[in-house]
């Protein structure tokens, strides 16, 4: 509410100047302008934090002229953030619809109108507005760039490739990464259709534009595995590797059919702890843990376990050690209630202790007023929710 107050003072002020110019132009004698009764009213309604009502007293006095369209543009705007987004289309078509606007003007109108319009959701009319703007070259960045996301809104990522290219020169930014997820995005589509072809045609453009991209290598090492190819998802993997080490998470279950048909699991289980010496990945670690535990029993695993439970403070990985410390007989219970222990010190070490259950402020300390919203009495204790803390204060 205080962000209507804020916007409806300038509005109010450029009608009230408009109005006395308005009056000024008619009576030249200085000094005795009257201005319209209706505009104390808006400003009244104003002042008594009635915004609704202000608004619609400032519109009927608007009459569009070069002076307000500025101002018809922001309250436009302003409705459209508030959700209004009827009486934004309405403001911005009765904008349009006079002869008297400058191109520029009438460009800027065009493009909040097809805002209104795609957050109402019609996106097909959204289209037109955005497609004409950028045929008569008026704001064709922004059109292109709002373009673009009724085209991903619509996954038309044909369109969207062509938009992209569009936009590359125009707003002097590369498209690089849009456009691999655009080609990657169309050979899912090319796979689902039956054409592993045109989808691996499409991985080659997509890897084209830019090598060291995770996603077409994960897609190729995919469809490789599907098609029984483990040498190439190999190859694959070992790109991903170098380049995104984490996703090679996102091939597991690709690796440990190629790798256990061939009967391979220890190979496998190398590869693994060598990857995770250098990057540790919580879902292959657990994916280790599994195996490990398969091969060699949990005691094993549990030893394999504890060094990534201090490193990456993750329940998860607490739970896996403890399942793991459960299920094998030579595990001693002091040992893994220590390794519990540290774990939840070291988890709760930097938690803020104090929640304002009327604005939310976070705090270690306690306060009887609440430094955020100064309300009293309002500080209390935090449920720990596991998440990370977000300092406030
Ligand atoms: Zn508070």
């Amino acid at each position: 509410m205080t962000g209507l107050l804020l916007l409806l003072v300038p509005v109010s002020f450029v009608v009230g100047w408009w109005l006395a110019s308005r009056q000024r132009a008619r009576q030249p004698e200085p000094g005795c302008a009257e201005v319209n009764p209706a505009y104390f009213r808006g400003l009244n309604f104003l002042l008594n934090e009635q915004p609704d009502k202000a608004i619609d007293v400032f519109i009927e006095l608007l009459e569009v002229d070069c002076d307000t369209v500025e101002t018809h543009l922001a309250l436009g705007n302003l409705f459209r953030r508030r959700g209004e987004v009827d009486r934004a289309i309405r403001v911005h078509q009765n904008l349009i619809a006079r002869s008297n606007l400058t191109p520029e003007q009438r460009g800027e109108a065009l493009l909040e109108l097809g805002q209104d319009y795609m957050r109402a959701g019609l996106f097909d009319r959204a289209e037109s507005l955005f497609a004409e703007l950028v045929e008569q070259k008026l704001h064709p960045r922004e059109a292109l760039d709002n373009l673009l996301l009724v085209y991903q809104h619509e996954r038309d990522w044909r369109r969207c490739l062509e938009v992209a290219e569009q936009l590359e020169p125009v707003a002097r930014r590369s498209m690089a990464n849009e456009k691999v997820h655009y080609h990657c995005e169309l050979a899912e589509e090319a796979m689902q259709n039956g054409q592993p072809d045109e989808a691996r045609k499409l991985l080659d453009k997509a890897r084209r534009i830019d090598k060291r991209h995770p996603r077409p290598l994960v897609m190729q090492a995919r469809f490789a595995a599907a098609g029984g190819d483990c040498r190439t998802l190999d190859r694959r993997t070992r790109d991903i590797e170098r380049i995104a080490p984490r996703h090679v998470a996102l091939l597991i279950g690709e690796l440990a059919t190629c790798y256990d048909e061939q009967g391979r699991g220890d190979e496998l289980i190398q590869r693994y702890i060598a990857l995770l010496e250098r990057e540790p990945i919580a879902p292959l670690i657990h994916e280790t843990v599994e195996r490990i535990a398969r091969r060699d029993g949990p005691a094993r695993a549990a030893d394999f376990l504890q060094g990534y439970v201090s490193e990456l403070d993750d329940p998860a990985l607490l739970r896996e050690l403890i399942r793991m410390g459960l299920a094998s007989a030579e595990s001693d219970p002091r040992q893994l209630l220590a390794r519990i222990e540290e774990l939840l010190a070291r988890m709760l070490a930097d938690r803020l202790q104090y929640t304002c259950s009327h604005c939310g402020f976070q705090s270690r300390r306690f306060h009887w007023q609440c430094p955020g919203c100064k309300h009293w009495e309002t500080l209390s204790w935090t449920p720990f929710s596991g998440h990370p803390p977000k300092e406030i204060e």
